[in-house]
């Protein structure tokens, strides 16, 4: 089901709405000009652009919930926009009206040992809570590789992944509660302090991977767990991807659960050694980063375990940090993959799909065949113990059709996805990139529910229209 024009807020941004706008931020927070407004025209999504008609930064939740009712009454559509370093286009302003910057709302309220949790507000980098808690001796698990510039709220409305996925989970495994206003102004508070509670529909899990469709979140309360006492790291190349593939399902099936289980394809391991120089293995077919925490004796039975398995399924070579500085080295190899790409070529368009671990390998082979057939340099890395791949194509778009051709390879790419049982998104989300494959892999019948759900939540449907539950 796509979006019809009747689906889509009609209202326009007008002079006296601007001034009600800026009697309630400030006139300094109502962002209007050419110049001003042109960065968040886009997000960090290639090819997808906007303009908005006025970017709003609230300061409170208070503010938040004056603009939201005056735009509902108005009919403007608003886009909720933390750091916008998201990969799905979903803080590009479609239908134009208000880009709603959350990044204002910047304060660490709690952290607190006792109850293992932290109350932050929405604008608050994923680092910035996570090294505040980490100097209490607390992890806050999930470790997007953006974490520096992310927000909380956005990390929250994406539920966003990272390295760390297989052990730890995700986002949604650690948003205990939430305060979000929703489109008609009520402030209401989902959850909260307590580990248990099942009070009514879960709402905070509704609202955790929203993408700013259904209610913008102004402060979040995150589970965290003790920091393990030490990590280690360890790294494995291969011939080729299948043999990778093979380790991989051979860690997992011996029962081990690492913290880390990254891998980067050959294409990937030369633009990261020759944006990063880490002494990296140029020939090698695949390289996996395994690595894993806990207690000291547990570390070193479980990287030991590892290496002796890749060594096993045929590792040309296998080796292990000698330290942090090697184990944090390593680490970057990974975390570096999109910014060394991005030198290959002009345009980077980077996605994510996921597939059943066990069809890793294959889903691999058919992307380097999809590239091949459209004669576009593909390159593949990901989160290799979720199934979670990241192929990212990068070409010229002075290259005659070469964005056309790129175009057409992520379709078929996302059609093999779904062939082999996976998704179109692990962990970036749809946006608008993504939104004309959400039937295939909802069904009609789901994205009538979400549409449904969405106008619950937001009866003018002006929060992030065209995207989730349009
Ligand atoms: C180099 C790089 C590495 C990355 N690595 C990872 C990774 O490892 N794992 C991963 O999952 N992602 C990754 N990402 C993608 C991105 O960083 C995440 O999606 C992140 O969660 C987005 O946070 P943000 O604050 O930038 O949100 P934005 O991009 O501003 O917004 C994302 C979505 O959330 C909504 N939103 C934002 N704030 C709010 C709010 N307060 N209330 C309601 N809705 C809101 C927006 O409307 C939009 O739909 C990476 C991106 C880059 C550029």
């Amino acid at each position: 089901m796509t979006a019809t024009s009747t689906d889509l807020p009609g209202g326009h941004l007008d002079d006296a709405l601007l001034a009600q706008l800026r009697e309630i931020v400030g006139a300094q927070h109502v962002l209007v000009s050419e110049g001003d407004v042109e960065p968040y025209s886009r997000d960090a999504t290639p090819l997808f652009r906007a303009r908005p008609d006025a970017v709003v930064l609230p300061g409170s939740t208070d503010e938040v919930s004056r603009v939201l009712a005056l735009a509902t009454a108005a009919q403007v559509p608003v886009t909720p926009r933390g750091a916008g370093s998201n990969l799905a286009a979903a803080t590009v302003p479609e239908h134009g009206g208000i880009v709603l910057v959350l990044t204002r709302l910047n304060k660490i309220l709690e952290v607190s040992s006792d109850e293992l949790l932290a109350v932050v507000q929405a604008g608050v980098t994923t680092a910035q809570m996570a090294d505040a808690c980490a100097g209490r001796g607390l992890l806050y698990a999930p470790d997007p590789g953006s974490r520096t510039v992310s927000t909380v709220g956005g990390n929250v409305a994406t539920c966003a992944g990272g390295l760390r996925g297989l052990k730890y989970g995700v986002t949604r495994n650690y948003v205990l509660g939430v305060e979000a206003v929703l489109a008609t102004g009520e402030v209401i508070r989902t959850g909260g302090r307590l580990w248990k509670d099942v009070a009514g529909y879960d709402l905070t899990r509704l609202l955790t991977g929203s993408e700013g469709t259904l209610a913008v979140i102004t402060e979040v309360t995150v589970a965290l767990l003790p920091a393990p006492a030490t990590s280690s790291t360890g790294v494995a190349y291969f011939d080729d991807l299948a043999t990778a593939g093979k380790a991989v399902a051979a860690i997992i099936g011996a029962g081990t659960l690492p913290a880390t289980l990254e891998f980067l394809d050959n294409k990937c391991i030369n633009a990261v050694e020759d944006f990063a120089h880490l002494g990296l293995d140029r020939t090698a077919g695949a390289l996996l980063l395994f690595g894993d925490d806990g207690r000291g004796d547990a570390v070193e039975q479980s990287l030991e375990r590892m290496s002796a398995i890749c060594a096993e399924v045929g590792a040309r070579s296998v080796t292990r940090a000698r330290d942090v500085a090697e184990a944090t080295a390593l680490l970057e190899a990974r975390r570096c993959s999109l910014p060394a790409l991005a030198r290959l070529a002009p345009i980077t368009m980077l996605e994510d799909v996921t597939v059943p671990r066990p069809k890793l390998a294959e889903m691999v082979r058919r992307i380097d065949a999809i590239a091949e057939r459209y004669d576009l340099v593909c390159a593949t890395f990901g989160h290799a113990g979720d199934g979670n791949l990241h192929p990212t194509i990068c070409f010229d778009p002075a290259d005659g059709d070469a964005q056309v051709r790129a175009v057409k390879a992520f379709d078929d790419i996302f059609a093999a996805a779904l062939d082999l049982g996976g998704t179109i998104t692990g962990e970036h989300g749809v946006g608008a990139a993504k939104r004309p494959w959400l039937a295939a892999r909802l069904g009609d019948d789901q994205l009538k529910l979400l549409s449904r759900i969405k106008t619950a939540f937001d009866p003018a449907r002006i929060l992030n229209p065209g995207k989730l539950g349009s």
